[in-house]
């Protein structure tokens, strides 16, 4: 059963941005019993409940008021921001703190044959993506005329399968962009994950406890430094 009255912290439930989002809440103190297949764990001690969801879906949860909090990568926040920009839908949420994992970037880069030699080199080319929206955004600001495709997944193929001509996918060690015969580009976002809230105002009770948790995360990411 859900309550209301409960904090609802959107969480990814399985992935890159689980395990440290886990962690961290434990580290603040919030025990919690997460049982496997569910898609919401109550906090034992706290009014906090988890609502273990896909990363995709956890920024529209916030910008939709569904959840209270929700630990998301930047570059999944601002790909589903614009998306949601340009169909009209509420977008807004505050961010409360860049926290220190989920680091990564979103990168073009191009088979190791092709002939890259700047930017202007992807004039013309249909750059394989899971993110339009920052591609595009890159794109227009850099005067490139380039197509996205959108695929959710096996981007890194995506050259050799004859889709496209370059990839704009997440690298962080780059080992899948060199497996699969591909080098970088160009950098285009910076991402690690945040903990954002809703914009519109928490009940007071609420508030009040997002405001007793983040001075205890500041003290748990000073304490790793
Ligand atoms: P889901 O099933 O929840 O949709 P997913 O496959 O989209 O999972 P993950 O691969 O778990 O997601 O990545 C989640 C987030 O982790 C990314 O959006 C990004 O913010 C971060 N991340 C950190 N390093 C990497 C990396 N090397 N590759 C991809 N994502 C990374
Ligand atoms: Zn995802």
């Amino acid at each position: 059963m859900t309550d209301k009255n409960r904090l609802r912290i959107a969480v990814q439930k399985k992935g890159r941005l689980s395990d440290e989002s886990i962690k961290l809440l434990k580290a603040i103190g919030v025990k919690l019993s997460i049982r496997d297949r569910l898609l919401i764990a109550h906090s034992t001690n706290l009014p906090i409940d988890l609502l273990l969801v896909r990363d995709d879906d956890i920024p529209g949860l916030v910008m939709d008021g569904i959840a209270d909090l929700g630990f998301i990568g930047e570059n999944e926040l601002e790909e589903k921001m614009l998306e949601r920009q340009a169909s009209n839908e509420p977008a807004e949420y505050k961010t409360l703190k860049r926290l220190e994992y989920g680091g990564c970037r979103l990168s073009i880069a191009v088979p190791n044959e092709f002939d890259y030699k700047g930017l202007e080199s992807l004039n013309q080319t249909k750059i394989a993506t899971t993110y339009p929206y920052l591609l595009k955004r890159f794109l227009v600001a850099n005067n490139i005329n380039a197509q996205p495709v959108m695929l959710t997944g096996s981007v890194e193929v995506a050259p050799r399968a004859g889709i496209a001509e370059a990839i704009c996918d997440l690298v962080s060690t780059g080992a899948t962009l060199e497996a699969n015969g591909l080098e970088e580009a160009t950098e285009i976002f910076v991402s690690k994950a945040v903990l954002i809230q809703k914009s519109e105002a928490l009940t007071a009770e609420k508030q009040k406890l997002v405001d007793t948790l983040l001075p205890r995360i500041n003290g748990v990411m000073q304490a790793k430094e």
